[in-house]
């Protein structure tokens, strides 16, 4: 394959002399957990992000959860509270709301955004909603006056799924702009599982907030629920970062801005080059400042086209083929259906833009352009 959708050695390989000091460092500190560099690990991230704590975590999952589980002890959740969320998001965004005993609300998103049509958010506002659960998806903010103004005359918490989106920015100014995503709501999560624009070598996840209390209640579930040691005033988890993923993630925090532009000038070389009739590309907001997770395209042929772009040695991926509420662990959960969900799990195709450059964006584009049906 000329062009893999993604390869993680080449995401890797410009930072791997730092990333072997960082793994040195740590190897011969003997201190393998909870240390110093998961707490300076944190006050990078949560200096970035515009916010004033971070927590690191296990994982991005688990990051949701403690949220969640955070919001239940401090009984401002209540088990069985409905959390609004969009239908097609990636499925562990479900996951830790309906683990921590809430239920999901499904809303379909808007087709030129892929995130939620705030304008369909009121109409599923029940006495038991509780929260909304903004996923940026591909890159792009998840926020609107619509959104900060319901969440404000119904009293909900908002509630960030940033694992897609760390560094982007709900308006033009970018990272450590005002609006950076992961200081726009009550709390957010985020992953550095190895694909995202941030990537672990393994699994890592992280929270900010600005709300101290819920910080703290954080830290404590995250450790076995022990305010002190062997005092446990939760019945804790343990979702703690390993030092050694905190310290390659502290290299990698420092090329964020770098990583960012990247992928913008990719996105910006698809969004000229591609010119065929039958692709929907995604919309670049003037509005907003994307990170482009991924870059994805849209058309009602995908599988004559995911031939057509392997055959010329372009691989592809598909975020995501089958939507949570047909995924069989979901089958009795979710009665309704999302038509505008369906649809683009059906149209969408993602392709390569973490690991190729400007001349390879081009010639993917002109291999799109000689599809024909
Ligand atoms: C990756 C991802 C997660 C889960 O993160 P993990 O680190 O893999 O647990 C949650 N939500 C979204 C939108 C994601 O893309």
């Amino acid at each position: 394959m000329k062009y893999p959708f993604l390869q993680l050695s080449d995401v890797n390989v410009p930072y791997a002399k730092q990333l072997k000091e960082a793994a040195a460092r740590v190897i011969d500190s003997g201190w393998y957990l909870n240390g110093n560099e998961n707490k300076a690990f944190e006050q990078e991230l949560a200096l970035k992000c515009n916010s004033k704590y971070a927590v690191a975590t296990s994982n991005g999952l688990d990051a949701l959860k403690l949220i969640f589980r955070a919001y239940i002890e401090l009984g401002k959740l209540l088990p069985g509270d409905e959390v609004i969320v969009q239908a097609n998001t990636y499925i562990a965004s479900i996951l830790s709301i309906s683990e921590t005993g809430l239920t999901p609300i499904l809303v379909e998103p808007c087709e030129t955004t892929f995130n939620i049509d705030s304008s369909l958010i009121e109409k599923s506002i029940t006495s038991r909603t509780k929260a909304i659960l903004v996923v940026h998806l591909y890159g792009t903010p998840c926020w609107d006056e619509k959104i900060k103004n319901i969440a404000q005359r119904y009293n909900l918490l908002i509630i960030e799924d940033n694992a897609q989106s760390i560094g982007a920015s709900a308006d033009t100014s970018g990272i450590n702009g005002h609006y950076t995503t992961g200081s726009l709501g009550d709390a957010a999560a985020f992953s550095f599982y190895p694909t995202k624009n941030i990537g672990a070598l393994g699994d890592s996840g992280a929270i900010t907030s600005s709300d101290e209390e819920l910080i703290k209640t954080i830290r404590a579930l995250a450790n076995y629920g022990s305010d002190r040691r062997y005092h446990n005033i939760y019945k804790g988890l343990n979702c703690r970062m390993d030092e050694i993923q905190a310290a390659f993630l502290r290299v990698k925090l420092q090329h964020l801005d770098s990583e960012s532009k990247h992928r913008n000038e990719i996105a910006k070389t698809y969004d000229t080059y591609i010119t065929n009739p039958l692709i929907i590309k995604p919309l670049i907001f003037d509005s907003m400042t994307q990170v482009w997770h991924q870059y994805v395209i849209r058309c009602t042929h995908r599988s004559a086209l995911c031939k057509h772009l392997e055959e010329n040695g372009v691989g592809t991926d598909i975020h995501y083929a089958t939507p949570p509420h047909l995924q069989p662990c979901y089958r009795d959960f979710f009665k309704s259906t999302y038509p505008i969900t369906e649809q683009l799990a059906n149209e969408v195709i993602s392709l390569p833009i973490a690991s190729i450059d400007n001349d390879a964006a081009k010639e993917i584009a002109q291999i799109i352009n000689s599809f024909k049906v």
